[in-house]
């Protein structure tokens, strides 16, 4: 048998990168490939990249810099670069880096082992088609190696929404949903494997209308069916827009036992105007609606969102009405980011907020986003939750796992086994976690 080579890959961005990033190392392994921590150990170097902030894509070029020596000392080690920098810069990446060997899009990278291939035969390799065929198609069967208890299963794709901020339409194309049979399929490889908690992903998850045998199927209803896959335990799913939440959604929260309390539910902005000029379909109102309509399907459900400042033309009194609807919501958890422009996109061209402002308004966003976090993690103590346990803590005979609410919850002297699903009693909030006992 020929010698095993090792690929190292780094992920940038959401967690569809990271399931990306599972599958390409899933089918290199068929090119003879098993992952390293270590990249100095690697034959392969693969960066799994995101583009949907200007820093993001980067950060990409300066780490590549950085293997201009680990080339130089071994001239063998191939270099890719996959993701949305890729998809969006293509050649682009070959000319200001000429090591890299090869650059897949989103779309392509089934093809990562012919692409190796030519790699090795001293060619560039390109591929930022979007291919007729579905990637997941070509992809193998996931093999049957144990795994931990958590796992991201991607059912949509893409996005015809056209924020008029944003990258995703153009780098990870048209919105696809994924047949039904095929994520069933794959749920339950994930849970032979080991697998209790799955999180289904799409850049507009809630959109997801895939192929099931008596015509498309509605996340819910996926859900439901999901719900019936026996050692399954957990289900929750992310990125959602507030229009796509379609009733049958908002119900499951109250009556599915395995979908778990809570939902991320980016809402951008809080200021009519700003929505109306990010594209974004909704307004302040409908989505105070339908936070409220959530909250009586699923009283204790956890609220998480996105938030964009200094968006152009958003004024102080913009922004304000932003942190109202947060003060008005009150989340658990929340990502926050300066607007950035992306090239392209139609806000492009539109004239920026004062840099010094826009920080400003980030940092007093983060504080009461922080505020809220605190206080919803506080009220936690006393209340009994259910944690599923990942893996071991920092210290002797403590576990770490999650609550219903994704909260990090630590065990200290605890019996249970990573896999397991036990009651918790919280006892203390900590900075970003919580203590419990097992009950
Ligand atoms: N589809 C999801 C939605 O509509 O909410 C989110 C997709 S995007 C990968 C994740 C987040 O990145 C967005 O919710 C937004 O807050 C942020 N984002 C996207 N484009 C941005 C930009 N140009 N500048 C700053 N933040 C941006
Ligand atoms: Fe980007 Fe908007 Fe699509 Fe979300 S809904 S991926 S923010 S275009």
């Amino acid at each position: 048998m020929a010698d095993t080579k090792k690929l190292f890959i780094k992920t940038y961005g959401c967690q569809m990168n990271v399931y990306d990033s599972e599958r390409m190392a899933e089918a290199m392994g068929g090119a003879g490939y098993e992952t390293t921590d270590t990249v100095d150990d690697a034959d392969m170097i693969l960066l799994n990249t995101c583009h949907i902030r200007e820093k993001a894509a980067e950060k990409v070029y300066s780490e590549l810099g950085r293997f201009k020596g680990l080339k130089a000392e071994k001239p063998d080690l191939k270099i890719g670069v996959a993701g949305c920098v890729a998809q969006a810069e293509g050649e682009e990446i070959m000319r200001r880096q000429p090591m890299v060997d090869l650059v897949v899009g989103p779309q392509a990278y089934h093809r990562l082992p012919e692409m190796e291939a030519k790699a090795q035969a001293g060619e560039k390799a390109l591929d930022t088609d979007f291919p007729e065929e579905d990637k997941f198609e070509k992809l193998k069967r996931r093999p049957r190696a144990k795994r931990g208890p958590t796992a991201f299963l991607t059912v949509q794709e893409g996005c015809d929404k056209f924020c008029a901020f944003c990258v995703v339409p153009y780098t990870r194309g048209a919105e696809v949903s994924r047949p039904v049979d095929r994520i069933l399929t794959e749920a339950r490889d994930l849970v032979e494997r080991g697998v209790r908690e799955i999180t289904l992903l799409g850049q507009n998850v809630n959109a997801y209308h895939g192929a099931g045998a008596d015509g498309d199927w509605s996340l819910a209803r996926l859900i439901w069916e999901l719900d019936k896959v026996d050692g399954l335990e957990r289900i929750r799913f992310t990125t959602s827009h507030p229009n796509d939440m379609m009733d049958d959604l908002i119900e499951a929260h109250g009556t599915c036992q395995k979908l778990m309390p809570y939902l991320h539910l980016p809402v951008q902005s809080g200021s009519d105007k700003i929505l109306k000029r990010m594209n974004r379909n909704h307004d302040r109102d409908s989505y105070l609606k339908l936070i409220e309509r959530i909250r009586e399907a699923r009283p204790d459900i956890l609220l998480s969102g996105d938030f964009i400042v200094g968006f152009p033309e958003e004024t102080e009194a913009d922004f304000q009405d932003t942190m109202d609807l947060i003060e008005d919501v009150k989340y658990g958890q929340a990502f926050s980011f300066k607007y950035s422009t992306r090239p392209g996109t139609p806000a492009a061209e539109r004239a920026l907020v004062d840099d010094a402002e826009a920080t400003d308004r980030l940092y007093r966003l983060q504080g009461l986003i922080t505020q809220q976090q605190r206080e919803i993690q506080d009220s936690m103590v006393g209340r009994e939750v259910s944690v599923l346990f990942e893996r071991a803590g920092r210290f002797e005979g403590q576990m770490m796992g999650k609550s219903e609410y994704l909260h990090a919850v630590h065990v200290a002297d605890c019996k249970a086994e990573i896999g397991e699903l036990a009651k918790v009693r919280i006892v203390e909030s900590r900075t970003n976690s919580l203590a419990g006992k097992l009950i």
